[in-house]
């Protein structure tokens, strides 16, 4: 392996996959490290969205993305004693070439895109190299320290961008001021067996106290499971009988005695927050190393690849030709802030109205009757949730260079 790169991406998420794939269309030189053997981690959302389906058209891999297994969801509908209102309907976006979200696990999508990322000359990615820091040349970022199955090693690069999450090294490293925003719930996470026959929404199902969303894969149901936060002790100190009981009235098409052990359910912790800077000299952070998303409204994974899309875009063309500036950094912070603050601020809202109380056991999620009044007499208006959650503000475009 070589001991030096043009762009070094750290974490292979979707951020640093798609940012790869794009940089590498371009002739750009790019090397993504990535912590794990493989992508097979279970616990990532699996929400593929219908700008991002549409920027997989751009790219010439919406074909091969479609041939994998995966639900189809057009609408987010709400049960009100016994009956199904619609609240957000996908099928009504028709500017989208692809009007519903695609659940597809997301180690799937990661392969396509590693893949169709290997047939370039340019990519190259290191599976088990964990980025332990940041190598600098006084003030400036000059590359990445990490330990492989081979030992410690350095790889120097004209640019860092840490792809990699919530938990970023490369945020840390680089000491780049955070903003935290209080979240009310963590996430328990574990699978139930699947009825085919089973109703499931993107919008939760709830109980004084309790909700949680269903994601159909194949062959079984991936659950998230709100708590309320800190409460993961307490909650499992009750035991799994009642968490069975809790289950069978949440989800009572499924069968929790499939979970035998606490061991099965995995604790998520749930987090909120948004990097002032984006970038020092020689670095920047795209995706949840910039902004750790909610799993509210399942956008997370389409925000961190329109980063992707946007730095692809600034930054392509002066990593090829060596005349990178901060100006071509700053310049992915300004595109997507906007997108970022009014995505955050969405799921900030709805953790305060309509997750709080139920957690507290105040009372089952119910959308004012006055909203349900609405959305029957003027169906069309569920286009409107549709559009922001399904396609956002600022959608992004693949590159010229990236579209095959
Ligand atoms: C419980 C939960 C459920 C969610 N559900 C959804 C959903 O259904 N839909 C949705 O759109 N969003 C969802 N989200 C949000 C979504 O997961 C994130 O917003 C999205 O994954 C961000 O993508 P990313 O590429 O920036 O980071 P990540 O997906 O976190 O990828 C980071 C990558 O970096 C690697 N890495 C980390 N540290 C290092 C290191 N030091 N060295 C090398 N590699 C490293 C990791 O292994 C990982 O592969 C959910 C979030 C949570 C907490």
């Amino acid at each position: 392996m070589s001991d030096a790169t043009t762009c070094a991406v750290v974490g292979g998420g979707p951020a640093g996959l798609f940012l790869a794939l794009m940089l590498a269309r371009a002739g750009v030189e790019v090397t993504v490290l990535e912590k794990h053997a493989d992508f097979l981690r279970d616990f990532r959302g699996d929400t593929v969205h219908p700008v991002t389906m549409r920027l997989l058209d751009e790219l010439g891999l919406f074909e091969r993305f479609d041939r994998l297994p995966h639900s189809v969801v057009e609408r987010g509908q709400f049960d009100v004693d016994g009956n199904l209102y619609t609240l957000v309907d996908f099928s009504r976006l028709r500017s989208q070439p692809h009007p519903y979200v695609a659940m597809v696990p997301q180690w799937d999508l990661l392969d396509l895109i590693a893949d169709a990322a290997q047939e370039e000359p340019t990519f190259n990615l290191l599976m088990q190299h964990d980025v332990t820091g940041l190598l600098r040349d006084g003030d400036r970022v000059t590359g990445v320290r990490f330990t492989s199955p081979d030992g410690a090693g350095e790889l120097r690069a004209d640019l860092v961008v840490g792809c990699d999450g919530r938990t970023s090294a490369v945020r840390r490293d680089a000491g780049l001021p955070i903003r935290d925003y209080p979240v009310p719930f963590d996430v328990w996470w574990f699978r139930m067996p699947r009825d085919q026959q089973a109703q499931f929404s993107l919008i939760p199902r709830t109980r004084p106290g309790r909700a949680l969303i269903m994601i159909p894969r194949e062959g079984y149901y991936q659950i998230a499971y709100l708590i309320p936060k800190g409460s993961d002790a307490a909650l499992r100190a009750r035991g799994l009988d009642a968490f069975h009981r809790e289950l069978c009235e949440m989800i009572p098409e499924s069968s929790p005695e499939a979970i035998t052990s606490w061991d099965d359910v995995k604790m998520l912790d749930v987090r909120l927050d948004r990097l002032r800077r984006w970038h020092r000299d020689g670095m920047l952070c795209i995706g949840d190393a910039a902004h750790a998303m909610s799993p509210v409204g399942g956008v997370g994974i389409n925000l961190a690849i329109a980063d992707a899309v946007a730095a692809a875009g600034y930054l392509a063309e002066p990593l090829r030709t060596r005349r990178l500036t901060a100006k071509h950094l700053a310049a992915v912070r300004r595109r997507r802030i906007l997108p970022t603050v009014a995505t955050q601020t969405i799921q900030r809202v709805l953790h305060r109205v309509a997750l709080t109380a139920v957690l507290q056991g105040r009372q089952a999620a119910r959308p004012p009757d006055a909203v349900l009044r609405t959305v029957q007499r003027f169906p069309a208006l569920t286009a409107v949730p549709a559009y922001v959650v399904g396609v956002g503000l600022l959608p992004q475009h693949a590159p010229d260079f990236a579209r095959r």
